[in-house]
């Protein structure tokens, strides 16, 4: 693939493997994060395994910041072809426990960043009548307890992900979703470390229960990313493809 690539939350876990796994295939890619200087590393990475990239600091919340990453990376890489919305954050608390800012956090970064993220892309893609984009879902869209917020915003994708297929598709445009499960980032160790137990202990218990009996890695993602990134898919739209081991919660 020779086009433009935008991978958001890409300093690191996921969205890095998808984003170096896009650049292996030839891609031009963008890393959106909100630390600067962490793009940069990252797209410093690519750049010394032969792929081209460059990093970009961007709240995906941030409507104006959001519109002027897509204004830049138009500038200095070219029209973006490919967006993949990975940007995510965990506020997780049993309901009660819940507040209604941890709600909004969670509902800002999925929902809205994906959703502000989708638009100003659609603008380029039709003009090129050709788009793909990849949004991230979850085995948690179907419920998870302690994650009322993260569960709603990442079945919100699912129902976004469809209709942006419809509304998209007579531009040649396709929109999917990867809904991970496991997988072994530091937004996993976070997790383990709130219930007090190590990540390698977490990672053991969940691939215990894995058909696979392990836990996904980066790449797993990224090797799915790319086959919805590309040409391969081109008569997929509209779907939310679990990549999970087998296991459902
Ligand atoms: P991660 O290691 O925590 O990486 C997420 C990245 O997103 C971080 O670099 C983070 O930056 C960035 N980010 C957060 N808020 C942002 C914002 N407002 N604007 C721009 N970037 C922002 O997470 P991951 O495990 O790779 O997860 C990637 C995606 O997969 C997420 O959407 C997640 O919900 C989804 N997912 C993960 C798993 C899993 O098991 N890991 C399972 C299912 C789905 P900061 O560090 O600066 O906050």
């Amino acid at each position: 693939m020779k086009q433009v690539a935008v991978v958001t939350g890409a300093a690191r876990g996921i969205g890095a493997a998808s984003a170096a796994r896009l650049a292996a295939e030839g891609a031009a890619v963008a890393i959106l994060d909100l630390d600067e200087t962490a793009c940069a590393a990252t797209a410093a990475e690519i750049a010394e395994a032969g792929g081209k990239a460059i990093g970009v600091g961007c709240d995906v919340t941030d409507e104006r910041q959001v519109l002027d990453a897509f204004t830049r990376i138009a500038a200095e890489l070219g029209a973006p072809a490919i967006l993949v919305n990975n940007a995510g954050v965990l506020r997780d608390n049993l309901l009660f426990k819940m507040s209604a800012e941890d709600w909004d956090t969670v509902m800002g970064v999925h929902l809205r960043g994906t959703f502000l993220c989708c638009k100003a892309a659609q603008k380029y893609m039709v003009e090129q009548r050709y788009g793909r984009i990849v949004n991230t879902s979850s085995v948690s869209a179907l419920g998870n307890r302690g994650q009322a917020n993260y569960a709603a915003a990442k079945a919100g994708i699912q129902g976004l992900t469809r209709t942006l297929a419809m509304e998209l598709g007579p531009f040649g445009i396709t929109v999917n979703a990867v809904a991970p499960g496991f997988v072994a980032t530091e937004m996993t160790a976070r997790t383990a470390e709130r219930m007090g137990v190590t990540a390698a202990e977490l990672q053991a218990k969940t691939a215990a229960i894995t058909p696979l009996r392990r836990v996904g890695r980066p790449a797993d993602i990224a090797g799915v990313v790319a086959f919805l990134a590309g040409p391969d898919s081109a008569f997929v739209t509209g779907q939310t493809l679990y990549v999970d081991g087998g296991r459902r919660l």
